[in-house]
């Protein structure tokens, strides 16, 4: 699960935080969209939950292990066991193919077993890469996110958290790439965090909150209670 108390993001120079988050709870395996104008606060809150940058106050906890405690290299590590990432400009390494992009992370911090290799044949499979040894750069923009996609399956993550991961395709390209991920990460059971301006994608979601000025404006889950 993921649980966020009193987190404040500050950047220097700017009064007020760019992101003020008292309390949010998504169960383990969860489903959360996250929606709001340009400059909200979205981005700022994938990297805060990610560990991918600092937090200036609060904690965030995925189960029980407050990430932002650890220091750089032990967070940087959680991250890769824990969370896979998926993000609008898909973050693929030209000159290498979609198999070599799929398994990177895990080869950047120790040797590729087998079985894992074979996993990331069969994740390209599973979205639709039907030659792992394609160049990335000669891929469509909708099969590089599905290679994304496949990248951040691959460590079975329990999170799967993506920025925008249909904003740079077109809608069904899109739509496509947004049924993967909802299929995937319920077959796996990963908890789903998805910053999306698509409607169709934050339909399939169980929850929804609304950022702006970097709080949380707007919760479906508060909109049924009430
Ligand atoms: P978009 O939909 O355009 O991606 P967003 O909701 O993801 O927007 P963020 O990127 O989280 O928005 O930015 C939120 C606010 O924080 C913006 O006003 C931005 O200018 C500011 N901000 C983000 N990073 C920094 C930084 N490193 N230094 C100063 N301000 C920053
Ligand atoms: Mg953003």
């Amino acid at each position: 699960s993921l649980d966020i108390a009193d987190l404040t993001m500050r950047f220097s120079g700017l009064e007020t935080p760019v992101l003020a988050i008292g309390r949010l709870h998504v169960p383990a395996g969860g489903q959360l969209a996250v929606t709001g104008a340009s400059g909200s606060g979205k981005s700022t809150l994938v990297n805060a939950i990610t560990g991918l940058e600092r937090v200036t106050g609060g904690t965030v906890s995925w189960g029980g292990t407050d990430i932002t405690r650890l220091p750089t290299g032990r967070r940087d590590a959680f991250r890769a066991a824990h969370i896979g990432l998926v993000m609008q400009d898909f973050h693929l390494f030209p000159g290498l193919s979609a198999l070599e992009n799929v398994v990177l992370p895990i080869r950047l911090s120790r040797r590729l077993e087998p079985a894992e290799r074979e996993r990331a044949l069969r994740l390209l499979d599973t979205v639709g890469i039907a030659r792992p040894q394609q160049a990335i750069e000669t891929l469509s923009r909708g099969e590089m996110q599905r290679v994304a996609v496949a990248r951040a399956l691959l460590a079975r993550p329990g999170v799967i958290v993506a920025d925008e991961p249909t904003a740079s395709l077109d809608g069904r390209t899109g739509e496509a790439v947004a049924d993967l991920l909802v299929e995937l990460a319920g077959a796996e059971g990963a908890t789903l965090i998805a910053v999306t301006h698509d409607p169709a994608l934050t339909e399939r979601l169980d929850r929804r909150i609304g950022l702006a000025g970097g709080r949380i404006v707007e919760d479906s889950a508060k909109a049924l209670a009430a």
